[in-house]
Formats: C-alpha cells, structure tokens, sequence
C-alpha cells in the first residue's frame, strides 16, 4: 500500500497497515511527518487520553513512538502522477507499483496573486491566539468571510487597535455565534461585498486597496497588517482525474474509496474545513486499511 503524506492520517494508516499484515511506504514530500499538526499552537484535548500542550507536542510522542519509527517513511520525496490502468505511481525520485495507494496529502491555502509579493501579508497560518500580540494597537484587515474568519476578528479585537473584515460575499458564511460577537466590538468594522485588488506599500504609508462590487467603487483603507483567511483547498493536483468537489477535495465513499477502485483518500483531503479533525483523519485511516485488508482476503479466499 502506497500512502502520499505522512500526516496524521498517513502515519495512522501505515500503522494500521502494518497491523493487518500489509506492506505500507508512505511519501512525504516535506522532510518531517506531522504535516498540520506543526501549525497547531492551541491546546489539543479532543484526541484523548492525553491533552498536548500544542501540535508539536503531539508531533514529538509521535516521532518517539516505537511502531511509528519503524515505519518506511521516504521524505523529501512528492507524488507527480498516478497511472490509473497500471496501478504505478510517479513521484519525484521513482515509480511505484502499488496494489493500493492511499492519498492522504491534506490541505493547502488559497491565496490571491496579489498576496505573493506584499511584506504587509501574514502568513496564512498566523495563529491569532499565540502570536496575537504581535498585532498589538496595530490596524488589521481581515480578508474571508467564514468561521476561521470571524473567529480570528474576534481573537484579534482584544489586540487591535481596529480591524476591519472585507467579504466577497452578501452575507458571511461563517456561523450565527461569530457574527453575534464581532458585531459588538467596537473596534471592528465590516465590508460586504468587497473585495482585495491591491496593497500599497511605501515609506510614507501602508494599506489595502479595496473595491467594493455593488457601487463599483475603490477605495484606500490604510493599514498595518492584512490577514488572509480565504479557506483552503485539497492537496489533489495530481489526482484530479478522480471525482473531487473542484475545490480538490476528493469524494470518497463510506470505505474512503475514491472513484478509482484501488485508490482510497483519508484525511483533511476528503472532509474539507467544517470536519478536519485529527479524530476523524486516525479513524478514516483505519477504516481505509481495514477495507483494504479485507479485500485480499476474499480475493486470496476465491483464488
Ligand atoms: C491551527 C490549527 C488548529 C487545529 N486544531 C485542531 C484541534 O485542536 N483538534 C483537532 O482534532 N484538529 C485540529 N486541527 C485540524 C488537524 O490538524 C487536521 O485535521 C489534521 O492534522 C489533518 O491531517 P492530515 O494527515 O489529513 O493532513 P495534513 O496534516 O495536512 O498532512 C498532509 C501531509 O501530506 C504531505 N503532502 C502534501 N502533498 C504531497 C505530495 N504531493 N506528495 C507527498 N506528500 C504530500 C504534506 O506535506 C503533509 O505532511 C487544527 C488545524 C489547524 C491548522
């Protein structure tokens, strides 16, 4: 079984594998497993027994885990192309010829062409419960519309000096609770209908300039800081021949088998945002191996 992505759910599933007697290799194209879970800076106490202080916690027991240092991991290594007909796999450094593959390769975040080359941009992982304080008596835009969005107005409006939400949209997505809070802070406001078309930055000033769709009209709002909070999206490039939502989110069925028999996809890559748990990529892991051990079993038991 040829597992793309040592995250949680590849590592699980390699785990898992290797207890029903399968043969795993996993590939990870970064040069360390944990994929997202580097990114974690809250408290984890929803994947018990243990409560982590932070991801990273959860990533050394992980690294220290017996069974999971004996795993054939490749690092530095990346999926290219799968050969749907001759089961191969092309990554950078070989082809495999695998009876399953299991694609388990998480979610990257959108971006807009705009925010490549600006230094007044955030990094899109920028933790606005740890690093808030940074951003402390600063003027921030918020750019999204959805829960992550919102919760980081939130989050941020007890540092802030003011911050301001550009939406793209009539209505925000995010949940009823979120909108509730920020519409009481004082030191938010909210656009709707507007969008980011450029960011000015020179010595004499910093800011975004903002268009807004309705009136057509553009506009200056000087700022310190823009925080892009525009979702993500399914790490598929090179499995986008398989039935995916067109955000890259593979579809998969009740066993995680994609629309390619011996292809399964586990993970942040087929629950999208509103279900990415560390919980729920373990669980699809197993189910996904155990499906997949089944399925030699009866072909070996007919042979
Ligand atoms: C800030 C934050 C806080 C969170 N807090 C919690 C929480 O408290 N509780 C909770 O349950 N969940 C939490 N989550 C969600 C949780 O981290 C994810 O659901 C989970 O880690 C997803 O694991 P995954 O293995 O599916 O994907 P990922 O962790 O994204 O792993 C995918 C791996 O695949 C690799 N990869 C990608 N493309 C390729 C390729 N082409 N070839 C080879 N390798 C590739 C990547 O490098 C990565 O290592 C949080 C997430 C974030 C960002």
């Amino acid at each position: 079984v040829l597992i793309i992505g040592a995250g949680i759910a590849g590592i699980s599933a390699a785990l898992w594998c290797k207890r029903l007697g399968l043969h795993p290799v996993i590939i990870e194209c970064t040069n360390q497993m944990g994929g997202q879970l580097h990114q974690i800076k809250n408290k984890i106490w929803d994947f018990p027994p243990h409560v982590y202080r932070n991801g990273q916690e959860l990533y050394h027991g992980l690294r220290e885990n017996i069974e999971v240092k004996q795993l054939d991991i490749r690092f530095e290594e990346s999926l290219l192309s799968i050969d749907i007909d001759k089961h191969l796999a092309k990554t950078t450094k070989s082809v495999y010829a695998a009876d399953y593959l299991m694609m388990a390769t998480g979610v990257r975040h959108n971006s807009l062409s705009v925010m490549d080359t600006s230094t007044i941009v955030l990094d899109p992982w920028f933790s606005t419960t740890s690093e808030a304080e940074i951003l402390k008596d600063k003027q921030v835009l918020v750019i999204g519309g959805g829960d992550r969005a919102l919760e980081s107005v939130f989050n941020l409006s007890a540092y802030a000096k003011h911050i301001w939400l550009a939406a793209r949209s009539k209505r925000l997505r995010g949940r009823s609770e979120w909108v509730e809070r920020i519409k009481h802070r004082p030191n938010v406001t909210i656009f709707m209908e507007t969008v980011l078309l450029n960011t000015v930055e020179t010595a004499e000033q910093t800011g975004a300039v903002l268009c807004n769709h309705a009136s057509k009209e553009s506009f200056f709002l000087p700022v310190d800081w823009i925080l892009p909070r525009i979702g993500v999206r399914g790490n598929s490039d090179a499995a986008l021949f398989l039935s995916h939502d067109g955000e890259g989110f593979l579809i998969a069925d009740e066993y995680q088998r994609t629309s390619a028999d011996w292809i399964y996809a586990i993970g942040d890559l087929t629950n999208g945002s509103a279900y990415a748990s560390i919980a729920l990529a373990a669980g699809q892991a197993m189910k996904a191996a155990k499906h997949i051990s089944l399925r030699i079993k009866e072909r070996n038991t007919y042979v």
